[in-house]
């Protein structure tokens, strides 16, 4: 029988563990980088990516621990004798562009499940590498930011509202025309490049909302902060509404809304329905 394992102090230990071994690291951007090919999620890696994967992976190792890796660098890996106990959707480093290019704005993704799905995910951490603030969620326990519990904001309208929009690289004209309405209305829009992050700050109140409908963003980016944000009260589902089900996997992409509340959400789901009726 599998042993009862603490996934949220093992995870704490796998962010230990990063932090400690990327250090170094942070200190030699500057100097010429080593290629290292494309990752499975079809982005060039860096050494850093790497080091920082291998930092959870040992860690889960150390604690002995079976599990199925779904990795944005290395893809799917098994470790240890019964690897469909557990999987472990990493993205090492979510922002990765912002930390090569000294933006302070980057982190670190882990979220553990029962089944490649995300609404299998039980436990997800993500923490913020610069500032070192870190965001729990256990399912049915509420969301945590270093240990406090914490809850989206309340705000009502757009004319008040922080929203943020990826709309970085991808059928930018498509994208664009279906959040006109939104962008019009919303006095302060936000993208800062790590979208894991982005959606922790709207769990915790920080923004009110951070919309990607491009379908191009990666489910390892988002799962951990999927659990944050459904723990906090807050709401994220497709750019229809619906609940997002998605297979966990470095090739699986995702398109979604989230937002503070329910009706912060509608709001911005029907300004994009009327684009819709207008195209
Ligand atoms: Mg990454």
């Amino acid at each position: 029988m599998e042993k009862q394992i603490n996934w949220l102090d093992i995870l704490i230990r796998c962010r230990n563990n990063l932090q400690e071994q990327i250090k170094p690291l942070l200190k030699t951007l500057d100097q010429l980088q080593p290629k290292l090919g494309i990752g499975a999620g079809g982005d060039p890696i860096k050494q850093i990516d790497l080091v920082a994967e291998r930092a959870i992976v040992n860690t889960l190792k150390e604690h002995e621990i079976s599990f199925t890796l779904i990795s944005e660098e290395s893809g799917i890996e098994k470790y240890g004798q019964t690897p469909h106990d557990n999987y472990v959707t990493l993205d090492p480093i979510d922002g990765t562009t912002n930390l090569v290019r000294g933006i302070p704005f980057y982190a670190t993704s882990i979220a553990i499940s029962t089944r490649p799905t995300i609404n299998t995910i039980h436990t997800a951490l993500v923490t913020d590498l610069v500032h070192s603030t870190t965001y729990t969620a256990q399912k049915g326990k509420g969301a945590y930011c270093n240990n406090q519990k914490t809850a989206p904001s309340k705000t009502k309208f757009l004319e008040t509202a922080v929203v943020g929009i990826d709309l970085n690289t991808y059928k930018a004209k498509k994208t664009a025309r279906k959040l006109t309405n939104l962008i019009q209305k919303t006095k302060h829009i936000r993208h800062l490049g790590a979208n894991a992050l982005e959606l922790c700050h709207v769990a915790d109140g920080t923004t009110d909302a951070f919309i990607d409908i491009r379908g191009k963003l990666r489910t390892t980016d988002i799962a951990a902060a999927w659990l944050i944000i459904e723990e906090s009260g807050a709401k994220i589902t497709t750019p229809d509404g619906k609940p997002i089900n998605v297979k966990l996997s470095p090739k699986q992409k995702v398109a979604f809304i989230a937002a503070a509340n329910q009706k912060i959400h509608r709001v911005i789901l029907n300004l994009m329905r009327l684009e819709k009726e207008i195209e």
